[in-house]
């Protein structure tokens, strides 16, 4: 049998092993937290797991930020607009998504901004969608002006729990069609790849880390959501659609880790150190020649001013102002940052919170039973007693073990 015969079979065994274990198997994704398959069980005679213990606590924390994901129930806008002179491209919309899938849906954006023959273009946004899209027009060998109103560190992006997840809160799963799910995949597929590209560099813009869901419940490492939830389902599609792309996990029953009767499942997920990984954005865009310009635009109409004729739209959740677009739905986030811990280089997941290893200080994240935590709220007022609940949740669990 010849070796691409070969891999092709693994393959689908592999898709195989993963959905014969059928709904049950948990692939949850959330910001800061997959969910994987059922794990292998470790065999008796493996040594137990070693973490090295938090040092983190509630008098650690340096800051607490809140930012609005922009969900759309239909998915991203990806669609061509024609406003005045003005040829739009829209990129905007990902939900919870938008670090995990930004060079595929940038990607797809460029091929419509190059569809148009012209080689000189603004990009309206400074964000994930924004820096990816304006480098992925250089590199195809255009000329590309971004203007917005902020850059990182201060853009809604740099406040992102910064995991690999792709399908965190990115439609609705009535909207999840066969043509859906097939962009879906590309761009998932695309953003992947590019992140492997970005692994191994100097300061870790992009790296692996193991992380582990703690349950009290050998039977049960779900997040939330009983089968009587009568709301529209958000779309899961790691699972059917990129199966092949996720590590299997592995489970560690009492004994097997440092935290005393509980049970533990452990995946490997990709983690972007976002403050590292924008400057890096940033830096590439500007030292391939790209120029930035601060600018707030209130309505399409002021698009006018602009000298480019293409534009590519990448303003985020600002664009359900900008464009009066009421399908972008905020789904309020707000994390905890405490002081980096260079030695701590596995995420944790327990009772609704997450925590990730982030090298430009540790992630804290209460995430709720489900994904309509947050749902419709886009206040941005920090709440103080929910992050320190959410450090004590994790912390707490290297005293009671
Ligand atoms: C708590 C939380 C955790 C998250 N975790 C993850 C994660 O782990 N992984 C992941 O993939 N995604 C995650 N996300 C989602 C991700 O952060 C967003 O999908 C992504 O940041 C959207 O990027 P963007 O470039 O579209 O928008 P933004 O980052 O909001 O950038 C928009 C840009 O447009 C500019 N702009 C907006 N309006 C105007 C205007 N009127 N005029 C001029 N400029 C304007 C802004 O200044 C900014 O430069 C998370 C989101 C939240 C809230």
């Amino acid at each position: 049998m010849n070796e691409s015969k070969l891999r092709r079979q693994d393959r689908i065994g592999r898709r195989r092993l993963l959905a014969g274990a059928g709904a049950a198997l948990m692939l949850a994704a959330v910001d800061g937290c997959t969910v994987g398959e059922r794990g292998l069980k470790r065999t008796p005679a493996a040594a137990p797991l070693q973490l090295a213990p938090l040092r983190a606590g509630t008098d650690r924390i340096t800051q607490i930020t809140v930012c609005t994901r922009p969900f759309r129930a239909q998915g991203p806008r990806l669609d061509v607009e024609h406003i005045g002179q003005k040829i739009i491209v829209h990129n905007y919309g990902h939900g919870g998504s938008g670090w995990s899938l930004s060079w595929g849906s940038s990607g797809i954006a460029v091929a419509k901004a190059m569809a148009t023959d012209e080689r000189e273009f603004a990009v309206i946004g400074c964000g994930a969608l924004g820096l990816t899209s304006a480098l992925l027009l250089q590199r195809a060998g255009a000329r590309v002006t971004i203007y917005a109103k902020e850059l990182p560190p201060n853009v809604r992006s740099s406040l992102a729990t910064g995991l690999w997840t792709p399908d965190s809160r990115i439609c609705l799963e009535e909207h999840a069609t066969a043509d859906f799910k097939q962009l879906w995949a590309n761009m998932a597929r695309r953003s992947f790849q590019t992140y492997q590209t970005l692994l191994g560099l100097p300061a870790n813009p992009v790296e692996f880390i193991d992380s582990y869901v703690v349950s009290e419940d050998p039977n049960n490492f779900r997040r939330g959501g009983g089968s009587s939830d009568t709301r529209p389902r958000f779309a899961e599609l790691q699972h059917e659609l990129i199966a092949d792309l996720i590590p299997r996990s592995e489970d560690f029953g009492p004994g097997g880790h440092p935290f005393g009767n509980r049970y533990l499942r452990r995946n490997t997920l990709m983690m972007f150190n976002i403050s590292a990984y924008a400057r890096l954005l940033m830096t590439d865009f500007l030292t391939s020649g790209g120029k930035i310009e601060i600018a707030e635009f209130h309505a399409p109409a002021d698009f006018a001013r602009l000298r480019e004729k293409v534009l590519i739209n990448a303003t985020g959740y600002g664009s359900r102002a900008l464009f009066d677009d009421e399908s972008i739905i905020p789904v309020r986030g707000q994390l905890a940052r405490t002081i980096p811990e260079p030695d701590i280089n596995y995420g944790l997941f327990h009772k609704g919170v997450s925590f990730v290893p982030r090298r430009d200080g540790l992630v804290f994240q209460m995430v709720g039973e489900d994904d309509y935590y947050g749902f419709g709220d886009a206040t941005a007022v920090p709440d103080r007693n929910e992050e320190e609940l959410a450090v004590n949740t994790i912390v707490g669990l290297f005293k009671s073990a």
